[in-house]
């Protein structure tokens, strides 16, 4: 045993793990203070940065609504308000074959939580889990603080970024707990088909093991694919799905998400699995409880014509990225985005002079333009990059203009 006093202690891969804060934080850093350009940032997904990304007046007057009531300043129970938890099992019943129960739902600090939950109640000595790459490093930051095993199975570009499911056939084995999915999908911006994702589920059926189904962006789509959420195979494979208010409400910082065994087949209804997962969610606390006592009227009031018009601008400002980068030779997309608010799209560094990388590429960019975007290694491709269209359009169009310039400056000649 090591002395006392190391935080240290089996968690080496943590200390190596890229973050899509710590490297953004880092490209910020970067810019250089004395140019007069604005900075411009196509790097995080945080769209309440813009005016054009609002919530709905119903979430903050729900939210007015509990505080107001005087009833909901105490603890919640820790796996969430019993009306919580019943409303998010309508919400998600409403696209399902079967009726979810409150029991099934357990609320979570954001999606965020939801996923440490996922790796917490699978982590046991041995055990791996299979991530999509490109994916979200939240995932193999999880993994190595529990020690699981991190396992990459391929997304691929030439077919709308779907799972290569003969990849995941010779990565599994007896340990692997579980295989996770991101519909619609960020980094990648791309949605799955119903047919696909039967494919995944009975893949995942073959070797044994569950999903987990990250549908933080579930809804927002705005290309040919409708989403179509994994629970629907539930009978095929046990899904755990994770999401949250965060994206499709544009309420990232209240925290709101949930946990939810969507598996009509009841392999999570055990005792001792049930009690297992009540413990850990009395470590936990969970969300403020007035944010959780707002949920039942947010799910139920929100107007479509919100959700329209969200989507229309999603729509409007992925057309714009993909105008743009038609300009710019050195980056291509290999695959429209469908849905969520990100697209990775492909550095052709032949094509430039003195960039040695995806990294490097970034960096000068901040540097000389005051634009940051996220350099795909963070999510798992070197040579690729991540842009957020979940910007207004001017600083969209005046971003991918400033990156143009910057490929003209940069070019072989
Ligand atoms: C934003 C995001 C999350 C985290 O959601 P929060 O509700 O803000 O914690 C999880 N997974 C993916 C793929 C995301 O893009």
């Amino acid at each position: 045993m090591e002395s006392n006093g190391n935080m240290n202690h089996g968690v080496d891969n943590t200390a190596s793990t890229i973050t899509i804060k710590g490297i953004l934080s880092l490209l910020t850093q970067s810019v250089n203070e004395k140019d007069e350009k604005r900075l411009i940032s196509l790097g995080m997904g945080d769209p309440t940065a813009h005016s054009c990304f609002h919530t709905t007046h119903v979430a903050p007057e729900a939210v007015v609504d509990a505080l107001q009531s005087d009833k909901f300043n105490g603890y919640a129970p820790t796996v969430g308000l019993p009306q919580t938890r019943r409303a998010i099992a309508e919400y998600l019943s409403r696209d399902l074959p079967y009726k979810l129960t409150s029991d099934d739902v357990f609320v979570t600090s954001g999606c965020t939580q939801a996923i440490d939950v996922a790796m917490a109640m699978l982590a046991c000595p041995g055990a791996n889990i299979l991530l999509p790459r490109p994916g979200f490093p939240i995932y193999e930051l999880c993994a190595a603080f529990r020690q699981i095993e991190v396992r990459h199975f391929d997304l691929l570009p030439q077919k709308g970024w779907e799972v290569d499911l003969d990849g995941i056939e010779s990565l599994a084995d007896q340990n692997t707990v579980a295989l996770v999915i991101i519909n619609p999908g960020n980094p990648c911006g791309n949605v799955y088909s119903y047919q696909h994702l039967e494919k995944i589920a009975e893949t995942a059926n073959k070797i044994k093991t569950l999903v987990i189904a990250d549908e933080v962006y579930g809804h927002l789509t705005f290309g040919g694919n409708p989403f179509v959420p994994m629970g629907i195979f539930g009978s095929i494979v046990p899904v755990l799905t994770l999401g949250s208010l965060s994206k499709r409400w544009i309420v990232p910082g209240w925290r709101l998400g949930w946990f939810v065994t969507t598996d009509p087949c009841g392999m999570f209804r055990k005792p001792k699995v049930i009690e297992r997962m009540k413990k850990y969610f009395d470590i936990l606390g969970g969300p403020a409880t007035f944010i959780q006592a707002a949920v039942p009227s947010v799910l139920q009031q929100t107007d479509e014509s919100f959700f329209k018009k969200t989507l229309n601008t999603l729509k409007q400002a992925s057309e714009i990225c993909c105008d743009r980068i038609k300009e710019i030779p050195c980056i291509s997309c290999p695959h429209k985005p469908e849905g969520s608010m990100a697209v990775m799209l492909k550095l052709n560094l032949s094509l430039l002079d003195d960039i040695s990388d995806d990294i490097d590429f970034c960096f000068k960019l901040a540097k000389e333009e005051s634009v940051i975007i996220l350099p795909g290694t963070a999510v798992g491709l070197k040579n690729w990059i991540r842009i957020t269209f979940a910007v207004d359009p001017y600083s969209l169009e005046e971003g991918l203009g400033r990156i143009k310039s910057f490929y003209h400056r940069h070019a072989m000649q």
